[in-house]
């Protein structure tokens, strides 16, 4: 869960500040720029994490910045929900909806540039729209959806409709720029979750664990933009205690494509900080001919066996079509150790090297894919049984 404890801004502002009966640092207060008299408070700004000074009138002000948590006097933007933000946050906060919308799809088109080579996003079957936050709270109390991301500043809403799938995303008004691109790229990944992810991983893999792979990529897409700020104010986020941290360092280490087959096949439900290597203990089900049966599974310190590649059941050298899982809306195909979805690219080793390849279309029997370096395209058979 992404917790914003701004959204408790009263709350806040009382727990945050000390009263201080020493002679202040600062005489002027940080919100009127009066004179402070004997009694200074101490406020924290959420944003720039700075302690600011500020005087015992101005402790009392009824509104706090929705953004950064202080108190706010003049100049200051009333949203239609009730939320006010301090001027200086307003000029970074996205209040026009068109403009939220478009933020929105320029994340997507980032998103699917800069994971390319690993994984695609949902696209077509997603609804993307802005809401204040008096909408978004209502959110929360439909019941009966399949997954619902509790993240305060975002909420998507995943659902299985006569064997399609629909993502309703819904954002709040008002966030600032850099943090509604982060929540974005964070529903979004809710919304890959639940396409690419098996029912029986999903039960296995602990919400901590869930919520920080979808802060990774937020945080990721934040690493590509340069953008120091909104990835510290990520990982500053303790609320997937400590698994945000673990996903990171795996990431560095590792390598994102076994961040993605750990979420796939994972055999632990969390990472381990005592024993990062396990993101690598993973089991892959290899689907025989008749859907649904599993015959084995792979395990990927297992390494694949050469004999399989000949005969008439391979249409490329190396490449093995070693099952399907038919389902008409998703299915799915094990090529090598590694599964693809219909557009899924991925890199799989063949021999000294590693070919990126897209899988391009799914039946019963056999898959086409395509080289992505060379653009070649070969059919893939199974096995005869
Ligand atoms: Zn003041
Ligand atoms: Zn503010
Ligand atoms: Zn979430």
């Amino acid at each position: 869960m992404r917790l914003y404890f701004r959204i408790w801004l009263a709350l806040l502002a009382l727990t945050c500040m000390w009263q201080l009966r020493a002679a202040p640092v600062s005489n002027k207060c940080a919100i009127c720029g009066n004179e402070i008299g004997e009694v200074t408070y101490i406020v924290v700004d959420k944003i720039t994490e700075e302690k600011k000074h500020i005087c015992l009138e101005c402790s009392k002000l009824p509104h706090n910045c929705f953004i950064c948590g202080l108190p706010v006097k003049a100049d200051f933007t009333e949203l239609p929900d009730g939320r006010v933000l301090c001027a200086r946050d307003a000029k970074n906060a996205v209040l026009d909806d068109d403009e939220a919308r478009k933020i929105c799809d320029n994340v997507k088109e980032a998103l699917d540039r800069l994971f390319a080579r690993f994984i695609t996003f949902p696209g077509t079957n997603v609804e993307t729209s802005v809401v204040d936050r008096v909408n978004l709270q209502a959110l929360f109390k439909v019941p009966g959806n399949d997954y619902e991301c509790p993240n305060i500043l975002g909420y998507t809403r995943s659902r299985t409709n006569l064997n399609r799938i629909e993502h309703q995303i819904s954002l709040m008004t008002g966030l600032p720029r850099a943090e509604l691109k982060a929540v974005s790229a964070h529903e979004l990944s809710h919304a890959w979750v639940f396409e690419n992810v098996s029912g029986a991983r999903k039960k296995t893999l602990s919400r901590d664990a869930h919520e920080a792979f979808c802060e990774l990529v937020a945080y990721k897409l934040m690493s590509s933009e340069e953008d120091e700020e909104q990835k510290a104010h990520i990982r500053r986020n303790h609320y997937t205690r400590g698994q945000i941290d673990l996903f990171i360092e795996a990431d560095e280490r590792y390598g994102f494509n076994d961040i993605v087959d750990w979420m796939k096949y994972g055999v632990d439900s969390a990472l381990h900080g005592d024993d990062l290597n396990r993101v690598r203990n993973i089991e892959i089900p290899v689907v025989k001919k008749k859907a649904s049966t599993v015959a084995s599974y792979a395990t990927k310190a297992v390494p694949s066996r050469p004999g399989t590649a000949s005969g008439p059941t391979v249409s490329a050298p190396s490449l093995v079509l070693k099952g399907i899982t038919w389902n008409e809306s998703r299915p799915l195909a094990v090529i090598n150790n590694r599964t693809f979805a219909p557009k899924e690219m991925g890199g799989i080793r063949l021999g000294q090297t590693n070919a990126v390849i897209r899988c391009l279309s799914i039946d019963k029997t056999s898959v086409r894919i395509q080289f992505v370096a060379s653009g070649e395209e070969r059919e893939l058979k199974l096995p005869p049984e």
